[in-house]
């Protein structure tokens, strides 16, 4: 992710802070000085850390139980927002999807516990109101950070963890592609229901002053935060939908399914004189130039050549020119190479006996 900054090294994870976290601090740091002078600021850039501390620990969760699996996550990023682990791939099997959804949230339930068991010892041994003044508002605010970190995954929308959840589950009685689909149309129905609630309370209140007094409905409407989660979770679900539908399409198909086959190539032992004035007949800029055997023995680009005939090597044998290419089995699955390819730079598709049969070109 562009703008963000590699601060540790955690059990081979990089931890990485994006630059509107730092701002959020900041801000949150002015809040707190107007409000308490430099206690108050310590205090309260303390509990954004100690907040986000929690959110860390949460995508860790995530992280390790990937590991059990063999899946390696090569970064976390702390964003205002919250945490974002980069893993390398999503478990294919449903259970291991459940399992990795399920281990962030299950950190905060444990944090959650370990501060409750804490807070009810030392209220045991000391006077209420002695906690109070010593900090302890702090752990009590931690404490419900870690219920609404839990409650909030919990919705089943994605690109919440309930949305992986309800997926995974639905995964196991019915193909990916349908269960996402699924998945990602409930989460875009809660999105709605979100947006009604935000944007519809002010209308209702306005008609019926009454009606919404004392019901949760009231501590919603014309929340603007709601409406901002409505945005997010409605363009992640379909974020999620997109990304599953490529991949099943991606999936079935093969390296000869996408390549180009009605290349146009340059036989072995032609001049480089002949060989420009063929290239500049078409539209291709890189040729294949094959032997006899149908073998491409590499590849010639159109620059290359006419740079050798300004040069006046228009009589040297295109072999000399031909560079060395990738090569790529035709049978290969699509999946196994998209990523691996640079973009822009051809690859040789291959039969089974070695001959030519296409170029692959990934665009950028
Ligand atoms: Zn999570």
């Amino acid at each position: 992710m562009r703008w963000s900054y590699k601060v540790a090294r955690v059990a081979g994870i990089d931890v990485k802070i994006h630059v509107t976290f730092l701002l959020i601090l900041a801000y949150f740091g002015a809040i707190y000085w107007q409000q308490g002078g430099l206690a108050g600021a310590v205090t309260g850039m303390g509990f954004t850390l100690l907040l986000f501390l929690c959110v860390l620990l949460h995508e860790f969760g995530h992280a390790f139980a990937a590991r059990a699996y063999g899946i390696r996550t090569p970064d976390i990023t702390l964003l205002p927002i919250g945490g974002v682990a980069r893993l390398e791939r999503m478990p294919d099997k449903p259970v291991q999807e459940l399992v990795v959804a399920i281990a962030g949230p299950a950190v905060n339930v444990l944090i959650a516990a370990g501060l409750l068991i804490f807070l009810a010892a030392s209220l045991r041994m000391s006077d209420f109101t002695e906690i109070e003044q010593a900090g302890g508002g702090i752990l009590e605010n931690l404490l419900a950070v870690n219920v609404i970190l839990v409650a909030f995954n919990a919705i089943p929308a994605f690109p919440m963890d309930g949305g992986r959840v309800v997926r995974a589950l639905l995964a196991m009685v019915m193909d990916h592609i349908k269960a996402t689909t699924i998945a990602a149309r409930i989460g875009q129905g809660v999105a709605v229901l979100f947006a009604l609630a935000s944007l519809g309370g002010p209308l209702l209140q306005s008609l019926a002053p009454g009606l919404m007094r004392g019901t949760f409905l009231e501590s919603f409407s014309g929340n603007p935060m709601l409406l901002f989660i409505a945005l997010f979770v409605f363009s992640g679900a379909g974020q999620e939908l997109a990304y599953a539908r490529a991949r099943s399409v991606v999936g079935r198909r093969t390296v000869s399914d996408v390549m180009h086959s009605g290349f146009a190539s340059i036989p072995t032992g032609t001049p480089v004189a002949h060989a420009l004035a063929f290239a500049k007949a078409g539209a291709q800029w890189a040729f294949p130039v094959v032997d006899p055997h149908l073998r491409a023995v590499g590849l010639v680009g159109l620059p290359a050549l006419e740079k050798a005939v300004a040069g006046g090597f228009g009589d040297q044998l295109v072999d000399d020119l031909a560079l060395p290419a990738a090569r790529i089995q035709g049978a290969t699955p699509l999946t196994e190479v998209l990523g691996a390819i640079a973009p822009r730079v051809p690859v040789i598709v291959e039969n089974s006996s070695g001959q030519i049969v296409g170029l692959l070109a990934v665009s950028e």
